[in-house]
């Protein structure tokens, strides 16, 4: 199962699979199985106690062929070389998935964010800062928040950056609050990006929002915003799964009413409105549109057989595991992979960026409308590739990618 679960092997068994179908010269399989640049850093951090520690930093450059590199930074105890790496490498594909100008990056600090003081963490992101400033800024490398980084975070490193380059550099990161150069539906974006690529599907099976039940695994950012903007699009949310326990109602959860249940509970358990069942029983409830948005890693050749969905909508980063591809698409299940239908937050952080540079700022309404152009291009690009070469839309969605960046590779030809 460790194998099963390790992602730079799902990242490279997909590339190869798809660069396999693609028929890749050789030479650009090279470059694109490895990164293009990998920092790795030692940040001596002062503590509160007067104590001096050093955390390990890295940030992954995997390619920089169609834009700057654009990535989340994590702060976790487990983040490893090789977790950056194959997240970099997907940051690629899912950025030439919507076809928007950027590369892929990613980064991560080895540290334990819940015992640091506010004061510890700020010390901590502006030297990780400082030790990676000449590989990063709004031309060159983008990073964004991921586990455990938030708009606070990226607000102290965007004015580490803005220190040393003498003035304002709102570019260099997104995800930042409204006030310092955010966008407006930036919280929003990646569960819309699902409600939107879900509608897609729907509309592929002649299905309507009203008919269609939902269980979302993850009450969290995406999976709570794709809920609650399902739910006022008409679809019947019927299960909501969190990580102590799951709610179920066959007629549709009322989703503000859960929301609000949990701010004053803590828990999802127990609302009134639903059945509280187990949470990893909840994963085989028969729904049409199964949508985990909690963690990688949940669908694999134990669980996928049991699986009782007409479409999976993936929210989250690497749900599914290269052998539940393969049994997934046996069953004959739809699947809205990650790399496209979780890239409405990497597309509206893409217009927060774009809206820094030009220092204009859009309204909400042209936020969603551009979201949803490129969500639903994207999406028929996928299909068009999945029915055009005969493969699941994963490794269509993969194929797409490999084949714009590769298209790039080529058209700048090799610098020596
Ligand atoms: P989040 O922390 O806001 O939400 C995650 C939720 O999942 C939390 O409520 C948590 O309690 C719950 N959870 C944790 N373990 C669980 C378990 N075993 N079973 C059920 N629920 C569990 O995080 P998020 O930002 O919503 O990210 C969720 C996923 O989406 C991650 O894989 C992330 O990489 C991916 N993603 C997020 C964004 C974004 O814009 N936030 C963009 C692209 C991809």
């Amino acid at each position: 199962m460790a194998k099963e679960l390790n992602p730079w092997l799902a990242a490279d068994a997909r590339f190869n699979e798809a660069a396999g179908r693609l028929n890749m010269d050789e030479g650009i399989r090279k470059i694109l199985r490895s990164p293009s640049r990998e920092i790795t850093v030692y940040v001596p951090v002062l503590l509160d106690d007067g104590r001096i520690e050093v955390f390990t930093g890295y940030r992954v450059q995997h390619s920089i062929a169609r834009g700057p590199g654009k990535g989340g930074i994590r702060y976790a105890p487990d983040v490893t070389l090789e977790e950056v790496r194959a997240l970099a490498s997907w940051m690629t594909w899912k950025c030439a998935v919507v076809n928007i100008p950027y590369g892929g990056a990613k980064g991560g600090v080895i540290c334990e964010p819940q015992i640091l003081s506010p004061g510890e963490l700020e010390r901590l992101t502006r030297r990780y800062t400082a030790e990676i400033i000449e590989f990063i800024g709004p031309e060159k490398d983008v990073p964004a928040p991921d586990m455990n980084t938030n708009e606070q975070v990226m607000a102290w490193l965007m004015d580490t950056y803005s220190m040393h380059m003498r003035q304002t550099v709102t570019g260099v990161v997104t995800g930042k609050p409204l006030d310092l150069g955010g966008s407006r539906g930036r919280p929003e974006a990646t569960g819309r990006g699902c409600m939107i690529v879900t509608l897609q599907a729907l509309e592929r099976f002649g299905m309507k929002p009203e008919e269609t039940s939902v269980v979302i695994q993850g009450f969290g950012n995406v999976g709570g915003m794709a809920a609650r903007l399902m739910s006022k699009r008409g679809f019947k949310i019927t299960g909501i799964i969190e990580w102590d326990a799951a709610v179920h109602n066959a007629k549709g959860l009322d989703i503000e009413a859960l929301m609000q249940h949990r701010k004053q509970t803590g828990s999802i358990a127990e609302f009134a409105g639903g059945d509280t069942i187990d949470r990893d029983e909840a994963l085989y409830l028969p729904c049409d549109v199964l949508l985990p948005a909690a963690k990688e890693g949940v669908i694999t050749s134990q669980t996928a057989p049991k699986l009782n969905c007409k479409i999976i909508c993936e929210g989250a980063n690497g749900p599914t595991t290269p052998p539940a591809d393969r049994i997934l698409a046996d069953k004959g299940v739809f699947v809205i992979p990650d790399i496209l239908a979780n890239a409405g937050g990497v597309t509206v952080s893409y217009f927060e960026w774009v809206q820094d540079r030009q220092g204009f700022f859009w309204n909400e309404d042209l936020v969603n409308t551009r979201l949803e152009e490129i969500m639903v291009n994207s999406f028929k690009d996928v299909v068009k590739y999945s029915e055009t070469h005969k493969a699941h839309n994963r490794l269509a969605a993969y194929m797409v990618a490999l084949d714009r960046v590769s298209f790039a590779i080529k058209l700048r030809g090799l610098y020596a």
